[in-house]
């Protein structure tokens, strides 16, 4: 993506040089996404049809969380909006009210993504469609093959003149005197020697890690698992238009449909479960036969370097952090750390104003998504496993704590600044994972009762009939973007 992404925004001002072993492979899980990545498809001008035929990928219209509340409960976070704002309340803020008066129904029927999804339904949103109608709102993400889209975009950066060279980095070279890196050399004897490295050396951190020793900020006492297996196994239904993310005792797994097979893993705490007992959990789980034998056990932390941009050296990727995949947003910061780096590009005197900004906007994105991982976690009501237990009890950072004091007063949310998730996201899984504001703002007490039973039903009747004329997402793939 890196190099894809540089060939394309610096075309012939930058010589790209990328170094990768096939003999140490990519860790090759990494299959869901967030909408986000349309916009770095369309920066590449990747036509979508093509991307989605050549990764075997499917169209996401969100998540849908089994057990993570309560055993046995359900809810969708869908992209996109819910409902319609009215003046300057948000429509969850009129939703509440209706809901306390016993007006309205659950908050999925008022987001055309969460009404579709479990309904298997999906449309790009028509270019025709009238701005004012749901389906213009439709924001979708993808599942697809991770291994083919690196494929898709490695022959994108040759033939835009990234070289590629085969072999393993053994020695990285400094200079004395800045620490600044200067080449790094391969097993084969050969030299690479750059301006600017770019770390995307996955969980190993060569550079930044290996060499500027950049320390780690580690998160694992509010995000405690720390290990995956995954496993792809047959399709044996159409494709969802979602990813399903069910709680299990010591953590979660995974189920994302590719259009020829489906992904699964379990992601789980090594201190309260064995690797053999969360193997056996998640093949126990499968839908059809596993097609291939499962990984083994994944080790990682939640957490990132302190600094991600050190000297000359930008870390990208699982070499500037992890955090687990339950909201799908691994390849989302690999993106964003591209983008930042493409506004940032230093010149050779390494203006160290730019490290620091870049340093400090990369700390804001990771803690406003680790806090909106953790609430997944705290609010639970589930008891059953010492996981669980660990969770609702754990001391959470204050931001989060200030974030659900806020909700659970009166629904009031506020999107700090550049925060990837949107207020529509975080009220999904508040409510989602049971958080019920005590009220609703006052200003909904402008609209009386009648006023809003009527507003709030047809909202609800729109949004049903416009997910009524779409096509299931299986006619919609094999009509536009069918894999070969
Ligand atoms: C269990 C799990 C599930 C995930 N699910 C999702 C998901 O659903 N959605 C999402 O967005 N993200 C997900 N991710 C994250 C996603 O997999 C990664 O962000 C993505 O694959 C990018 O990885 P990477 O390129 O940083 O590292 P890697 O894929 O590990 O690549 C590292 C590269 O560095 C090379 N390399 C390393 N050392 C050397 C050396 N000494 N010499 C030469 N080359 C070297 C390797 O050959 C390889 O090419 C998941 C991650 C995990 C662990």
């Amino acid at each position: 993506m890196t190099a894809a992404a540089l060939t394309k925004s610096f075309g012939k001002l930058l010589q790209v040089t990328l170094v990768e072993s096939e003999e140490i492979g990519i860790i090759g899980v990494g299959e869901s996404t967030v909408p986000h990545l349309r916009d770095f498809n369309r920066l590449l001008e990747i036509d979508e049809a093509d991307f989605v035929r050549r990764t075997k990928g499917t169209f996401k219209l969100g998540i849908q969380f089994r057990d993570w509340r309560r055993l046995g409960d359900s809810y969708v976070h869908g992209f996109g909006t819910i409902g319609r704002s009215l003046g300057l309340l948000d429509f969850h803020q009129y939703w509440l009210k209706a809901r306390k008066l016993g007006l309205a129904k659950d908050i999925g029927h008022y987001s055309i993504n969460t009404l579709a999804a479990p309904q298997g339904r999906f449309l790009v949103p028509p270019s025709d469609a009238p701005p004012n109608t749901p389906l213009a709102d439709i924001v979708y993400a993808y599942q697809f093959d991770a291994g083919l889209y690196a494929r898709y975009l490695r022959d994108y950066a040759e033939g835009r003149g990234a070289r590629r060279i085969e072999g393993k980095i053994v020695e990285v070279k400094q200079n004395g005197e800045s620490g600044f890196v200067e080449s790094v050399r391969l097993e084969s004897g050969a030299t690479v020697a750059g301006d600017l490295f770019i770390d995307c050396s996955g969980f190993r951190a060569l550079l930044i890690g290996g060499t500027l020793r950049s320390g780690f900020q580690d998160w694992t006492h509010w995000l405690p698992l720390d290990r995956a297996i995954a496993v792809p196994c047959e399709k044996v239904e159409p494709p969802t238009p979602y990813t399903r993310v069910t709680a299990r005792e010591a953590g979660w797994q995974w189920r994302i449909p590719l259009q020829h097979r489906t992904g699964n893993g379990h992601v789980y705490s090594s201190r309260f479960v064995s690797d053999d007992e969360a193997m056996a959990v998640l093949l126990k789980n499968l839908d059809g036969k596993p097609l291939a034998d499962a990984t083994k056990p994944i080790r990682f932390a939640a957490g990132k370097r302190d600094k991600l941009w050190h000297k000359n050296v930008v870390a990208i990727g699982l070499a500037g952090g992890f955090l687990e995949p339950l909201e799908s947003t691994a390849i989302f910061l690999i993106q964003s750390g591209i983008f930042r780096l493409v506004q940032l590009f230093p010149r050779r005197d390494f203006d160290p104003t730019l490290e620091q900004t870049y340093n400090a906007q990369a700390q804001f994105e990771y803690e406003r998504i680790r806090d909106f991982l953790i609430l997944h976690y705290c609010a639970t009501e589930r008891e059953d496993s010492e996981l669980w237990r660990y969770c609702r009890s754990m001391k959470i950072p204050d931001s989060l704590r200030e974030y659900i004091r806020l909700f659970a007063d009166a629904g009031r949310f506020f999107r700090n600044g550049t925060e990837l998730f949107a207020v529509t996201s975080w009220v999904q899984v508040m409510l989602g994972q049971g958080i019920r504001p005590r009220s609703y703002h006052p200003a909904a007490d402008w609209v009386t009762d009648s006023d809003l039973r009527s507003f709030v039903e047809s909202v609800e009747k729109l949004i049903a009939r416009c997910v009524s004329i779409m096509p299931s997402h299986e006619d919609f793939i094999a009509r536009h973007c069918a894999a070969v």
